[in-house]
C-alpha cells in the first residue's frame, strides 16, 4: 500500500543528510532530521486517537515543528488544516466547528481560550510553541522516530483549507493528494527548481502560498528553504546571497525596494523573484526591474486550485499580467450571466479546470455546485482578459464590479489612472450604494508621503480619460488601505465603512 503524496515528495528524502531547512539565527535541520521529528509527531497524533481522514485544526506559529506537522498528518493519512494566527479564538471557534476537527493544536498562550471550544465538540488539545515548548512537543519528544506510513490514495483528502475570506465568509477548500501533488510537480518544473535552490521562505505556513506552492515545490526539487518565523525586510537583505529564490506577496517586493540597503549586488545570486496572492503594481515589476536586473515572475492562483497560470521562466514575462495557463490547467473567459465562452480579448470569468481543482467546498454542497460545474470547471469569481500574445489579465473580482445606472465598471481601470497621477501612492475603487444610480463609483487614495494631490486636479483627469459613468463621485485620503495577512486589499472593509456616504 502506498500513500502517493508521502511517498514522492517526503519518504524520497529518507536517510538524505543534505538541508532541508536553514535556520536564520545559524543551524540546519536536515532532511532526515526533519522526517524523523515529523514520525515522531505521527505517533503522538495516532495516540490521540486520530485515524485516516479526521482532520486536525493547527493554529501554530510558523516554526520547523510546526511544518513537521503538515508532514505528520500526510504520513499518519489525517486531513491537515492550519489557521491564520491573526484569527482571535472566536473566530477560530468557526473553523474548528465547521471543520469537525478532532485534534486542535493551538499555541501554548492559547490554550486557556480555546479549550472550551475543542472540549465543545470533543476535541482533543494539544499544544506547540514556536519554541520547541508545548504539550504536543513534549509527547513526539517521547515518541519512536520511524513511522508506518498510513496508506491514501490520491485521491483522498490532505487538507482541507480555508480561503482568505475576502469577499465574505471563509470556506474549505477540500484537496485531495493530487491536487497538492500535480500542482507541485507542474511548477516545479516551469520554474526550473531544482536541489541546488535555496528558497527564502518568509510567507506564513497556513496560507496556500507559503505551504502549498513554496513547500511542496522545495520538496519535490529537494533543495532547502531559509525559514524565517516572519517577513523582515532587514533579514530578507541579510540572508539573500545565500539564497537562490524568493516566493512573495506585492508587499514584500515594496518593502524590500524602500530599503537603500537593497541594491544589485544583494540579490546577484539570486536566480528567480516570484510573485502572487495579490496584484503586483507594473510599477513596482519596472522599479525592481531597474534597482535589482531580475524581472519578477507574477503567478495566479487560489486556495481552491493552487496555481493556475504562470509568467514564463524563459520568455517575457509581461508586468501587470498573470502569464499563461499552467500546462495541465485549461483556462477560458465566461459571460457571468450565461456561462458561455466569450470572444478573446474582451473581460469575463476566469473558469479553470485541471488536475489541481479542489473537490468542492466542506460541507456545502449548494456552494459547490454553484461554482463547480459538472464537467470540472470552477467559477473563480476573478475577472481576467486573454490578450493577443495569450497573456492572462487579471481585471479585478466579480464581487467587486461595479454596476451603476446599469452599466458594467471595472474598479481597475480607474485605480490604474489614479495611481499613475502625481502625488497618489495607491488607490482602491468601490461602488457604494446610491438612491439614483443604485450603486456610484467612490475612490479611496493613500496620498505620497511627500505631497498629496489636490481633489479637483485628480478629476480633471479622470475626466480627460474616462466615460463620466465611471467618474468617482467622491475621491477620499486614507493614510493606508485595509490589508489582510497577504496582503490583499479588503474591499469588503472599505465597501462597509463607506456604505453610507451617498445614502
Ligand atoms: P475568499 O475566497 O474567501 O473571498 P480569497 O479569494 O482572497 O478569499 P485566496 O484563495 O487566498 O482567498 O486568494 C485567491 C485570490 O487572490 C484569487 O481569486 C485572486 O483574486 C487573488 N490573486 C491571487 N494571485 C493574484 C495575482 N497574481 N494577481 C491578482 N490577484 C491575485
Ligand atoms: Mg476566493
Amino acid at each position: 500500500m502506498s500513500n502517493p503524496l508521502y511517498d514522492r515528495f517526503f519518504g524520497c528524502h529518507a536517510g538524505r543528510d543534505a538541508p532541508f531547512l536553514i535556520l536564520p539565527g545559524g543551524g540546519a535541520i536536515s532532511y532526515a532530521e526533519f522526517l524523523a521529528h515529523a514520525a515522531r509527531i505521527a505517533h503522538v497524533l495516532v495516540g490521540a486517537g486520530l485515524a485516516p481522514g479526521d482532520r486536525l485544526a493547527a493554529q501554530v506559529e510558523k516554526s520547523p515543528d510546526a511544518l513537521a506537522l503538515y508532514a505528520a498528518c500526510v504520513q499518519a493519512g489525517v486531513v491537515f488544516l492550519p489557521l491564520n494566527t491573526a484569527y482571535t479564538a472566536p473566530e477560530a471557534r468557526y473553523f474548528i466547528e465547521d471543520s469537525g476537527a478532532r485534534l486542535l493544536v493551538c499555541d501554548p498562550r492559547a490554550e486557556a481560550e480555546l479549550r472550551e471550544v475543542a472540549e465543545g465538540q470533543g476535541a482533543t488539545l494539544m499544544t506547540l510553541g514556536s519554541d520547541g515548548s508545548g504539550s504536543l512537543a513534549d509527547a513526539a519528544a517521547q515518541a519512536p522516530n520511524v513511522f508506518v506510513t498510513a496508506p491514501r490514495d490520491e485521491d483522498d483528502l490532505a487538507a482541507l483549507l480555508y480561503t482568505s475570506g475576502t469577499t465574505g465568509r471563509s470556506k474549505g477548500a477540500m484537496l485531495s493528494q493530487r491536487n497538492l501533488m500535480s500542482n507541485a510537480e507542474t511548477l516545479t518544473g516551469l520554474w526550473r527548481f531544482t536541489a541546488r535552490d535555496v528558497l527564502l521562505h518568509a510567507l506564513p505556513i497556513f496560507h496556500t502560498h507559503g505551504l502549498f506552492v513554496a513547500t511542496n515545490v522545495m520538496l519535490r526539487a529537494g533543495g532547502a528553504m531559509i525559514f524565517l518565523p516572519k517577513f523582515d525586510a532587514g533579514e530578507l537583505i541579510r540572508l539573500m546571497p545565500g539564497a537562490t529564490a524568493l516566493m512573495g506577496v506585492p508587499t514584500f517586493y515594496t518593502r524590500l525596494l524602500d530599503e537603500v540597503k537593497f541594491t544589485r549586488d544583494i540579490a546577484e545570486n539570486m536566480r528567480l523573484f516570484i510573485s502572487g496572492s495579490a496584484p503586483l503594481l507594473a510599477e513596482t515589476h519596472q522599479r525592481f526591474e531597474e534597482r535589482t536586473g531580475h524581472r519578477i515572475l507574477e503567478r495566479y492562483g487560489m486556495t481552491e486550485t493552487n496555481m493556475n497560470t504562470s509568467n514564463p521562466y524563459g520568455g517575457e514575462r509581461r508586468a501587470g499580467t498573470v502569464g499563461f495557463p499552467l500546462p495541465d490547467v485549461e483556462l477560458k473567459i465566461t459571460d457571468p450571466e450565461t456561462g458561455a465562452e466569450i470572444a478573446k480579448g474582451d473581460t469575463g470569468i476566469i473558469e479553470v479546470r485541471g488536475p489541481n481543482v479542489f473537490q468542492g467546498y466542506w460541507q456545502m454542497p449548494e456552494k459547490t455546485a454553484d461554482e463547480l460545474r459538472e464537467d470540472g470547471f470552477f467559477i473563480t469569481g476573478d475577472l481576467g482578459r486573454i490578450d493577443g500574445d495569450g497573456y492572462v489579465h487579471i481585471v479585478g473580482r466579480a464581487k467587486d464590479l461595479i454596476i451603476s445606472g446599469g452599466y458594467n465598471i471595472y474598479p481597475k481601470e480607474i485605480e490604474q489612472l489614479l495611481d499613475d497621477q502625481p502625488g497618489v501612492l495607491e488607490s482602491a475603487v468601490i461602488g457604494v450604494p446610491h438612491p439614483d444610480f443604485g450603486e456610484t463609483v467612490l475612490a479611496i487614495i493613500v496620498p505620497q508621503a511627500d505631497g498629496a494631490p489636490d481633489e479637483a486636479a485628480l478629476m480633471q483627469a479622470v475626466a480627460a480619460r474616462l466615460a463620466r459613468f465611471k467618474h468617482p463621485r467622491r475621491i477620499i485620503p486614507l493614510t493606508a488601505l485595509p490589508r489582510n495577512t497577504m496582503g490583499k486589499v479588503q474591499k469588503n472593509v472599505l465597501r462597509e465603512r463607506y456604505k453610507d456616504v451617498f445614502a
